[in-house]
């Protein structure tokens, strides 16, 4: 190529000036803060008084890709950059490490397991049962892993910081605002939209796209236990296959969540009682534990399709929702991924393999007004 000469990008979409971002859960949150280092006029649209009062109030902002036993693959290195985008946020930093309990596996496994992540930049340690108790004495179990990068975010107070930044370089939210179809159809005329509505997709959509998977969650208060990283452990138990116990500080812990089908069911009062008995096996300081509350919430779940989706419905109209139980990881790469589809109408990470069929510029998906 003769010097100076510069590769022209094909296929770049329409020029947009305008954007309108629809929902404002820790995914439009963080949609909002990505586009406002951009040139784009933003508007963002919450049916809700404040940001983040659906799932995302819900979530226990549990993030831990480099425990998790997916070593390589598409859906990992997405997660491991959210992973480092987090990293750099000191506000995300609060409580940092998580410890899974579980059998001890191969020597060969842990090794090649160790030397994965180390190659991904990360550490991974195993601590068996003597270390187990030097480091967590409160904690009956045999052998841990330990992610010192893995941690726990809190949901709420990150959008709420997101929105804060993201007003203060010019992004207008509109609160109490519901937006109906005809509006956004009416914008992509001429602007981009981006739906990050979670579960209120389906509002727009001829046949359902997103099903409500719901979780219930519980906050104690055991002055006396002194765990300061997030204890993560499976269990048997279809409706809480993996627990976490989150500490929060001033003997304050958060455990949960139960994986719940049909959603409608809740609340059960049994399930918080099920949950604090697995906990209170692994830790039996629990048996002095107070409940101060319980909640529940319903997460966004592709109906037939990989998490999240991420796409476009028509040109200037994308998606990017159906986080399901990662929405507060993935938060971060899938605003880095709508930036760039938005400005490029492509992203340097991989997302294609998250775009489900019917997502897709070629047919007009909406429902029929
Ligand atoms: C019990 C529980 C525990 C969880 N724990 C974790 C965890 O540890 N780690 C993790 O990563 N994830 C966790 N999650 C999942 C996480 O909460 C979700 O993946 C995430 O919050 C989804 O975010 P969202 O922004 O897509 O959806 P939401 O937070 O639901 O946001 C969507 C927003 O769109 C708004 N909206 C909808 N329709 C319209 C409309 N027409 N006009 C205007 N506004 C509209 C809604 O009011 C809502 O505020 C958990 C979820 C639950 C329920």
């Amino acid at each position: 190529m003769p010097p100076g000469a510069s590769v022209r990008p094909c296929a770049l979409p329409k020029p947009v000036a305008v954007v309108h971002v629809v929902g404002c859960g820790i995914i439009g949150a963080a949609v909002a803060e990505f586009l406002s280092h951009t040139d784009f006029e933003i508007h963002v649209y919450e049916q809700n008084s404040a940001p983040a009062l659906g799932a995302t109030a819900a979530a226990l902002g549990v993030i831990m890709p480099v425990s998790s036993g997916k070593l390589v693959g598409d859906v990992v290195t997405l997660r491991l950059e959210s992973l480092r985008y987090y990293d750099a946020l000191p506000m995300a930093n609060e409580t940092a490490g998580v410890l899974t309990l579980c059998d001890r596996p191969s020597d060969t496994k842990m090794e090649q397991r160790r030397q994965q992540r180390a190659a991904q930049g990360f550490v991974l340690e195993y601590w068996d049962e003597e270390r187990l108790r030097d480091i967590c004495p409160q904690i009956v179990a045999n052998f841990g892993v330990y992610s010192p990068a893995d941690r726990a975010v809190d949901g709420v107070k990150l959008a709420h910081h997101w929105v804060g930044e993201a007003t203060t370089r010019g992004v207008q939210f509109h609160w109490q605002t519901e937006i109906a179809l005809e509006a956004v159809q009416g914008w992509a005329q001429s602007d981009q939209v981006v739906l990050t509505n979670g579960l209120g997709l389906n509002h727009f959509l001829p046949v359902p796209r997103v099903q409500p998977v719901g979780g219930q969650a519980v906050r104690l208060h055991c002055p006396d236990l002194a765990i300061a990283m997030v204890v993560h452990w499976l269990t048997n138990d279809p409706i809480m296959p993996d627990l976490n116990l989150v500490p929060r500080g001033n003997g304050v812990f958060d455990l949960g969540a139960t994986v719940e089908f049909p959603p409608y069911v809740l609340p059960q009062l049994l399930h918080p009682k099920r949950l604090l008995a697995s906990a209170q096996r692994i830790c039996p300081q629990l048996h002095d534990a107070r409940i101060l509350s319980t909640w529940t919430g319903d997460r966004p779940r592709p109906l037939q399709a990989r998490s999240p989706m991420i796409g476009f419905l028509q040109p200037n109209v994308l998606v990017a929702t159906g986080h399901y139980r990662n929405g507060i990881l993935m938060a971060p790469i899938t605003a880095a991924i709508i930036r760039d589809l938005i400005i490029a109408g492509h992203s340097s990470y991989p997302w294609q393999f998250l775009c489900p069929d019917f997502l897709s510029p070629q047919t007009q998906k909406f429902k029929r007004t």
